[in-house]
């Protein structure tokens, strides 16, 4: 499925330049998403090569459909890593650097069991940041980051040197 799943990505991305600021080259992927069979493929391909995990987490806003897919195909449940100011009660936060300015991810630890074991899934992997937090974020409330899955992975941008010794598998690197 991931050979598959990744000639999807090529075929169905929908690739924006200069898209939302001038000088970034936008892979869309919901065209994909909106495929029936991609859809199928990439939550299955997004879920294997990893060790075992209790649950996935999928990241604001791509990573929430993504995530879905790839829990629905490993059985297992979704939990949401979100933007500030969406969920209630006692949560922790955690801020990281974008290219101009800061972006912060919040979890609610009640969510997650002590000692899960947590795949992370996103749509892009690019500099790195998004993900470091969602995995700083689950330590914190006590879980285990086993894995990195995304769909599409920038390599000049460097993201893997920002995940420590997290593995990361991407479906497509460009
Ligand atoms: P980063 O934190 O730099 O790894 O950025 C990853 C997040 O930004 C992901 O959630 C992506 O949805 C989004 N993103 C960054 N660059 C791109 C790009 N060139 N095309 C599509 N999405 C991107």
């Amino acid at each position: 499925p991931s050979a598959r799943a990744g000639a999807a990505i090529d075929r169905l991305t929908r690739v924006a330049p200069d898209f939302p600021v001038p000088g970034v080259l936008f892979r869309d992927l919901t065209p994909v998403l909106a495929d029936a069979d991609s859809l199928r493929l990439i939550g299955v391909a997004l879920a294997v090569g990893f060790g075992p995990f209790d649950v996935v987490a999928g990241l604001e806003s791509r990573g929430f459909l993504l995530g879905t897919a790839v829990a629905m195909a490993a059985g297992t449940g979704v939990l949401a890593i979100r933007k500030p100011g969406k969920l209630p009660g006692d949560i922790l936060s955690e801020e990281f650097d974008l290219e101009y300015g800061t972006a912060t991810l919040e979890l609610n630890p009640s969510d997650v069991a002590d000692g899960a074991r947590v795949l992370v899934v996103d749509d892009v992997l690019a500099t790195g940041g998004t993900a470091a937090a969602a995995c700083r974020l689950l330590r914190r409330a006590g879980a285990a980051p086993i894995g990195v899955s995304v769909a599409i992975e920038l390599g000049a941008l460097g993201g893997r040197a920002q995940l420590g010794d997290v593995p990361i598998r991407a479906l497509r690197l460009y």
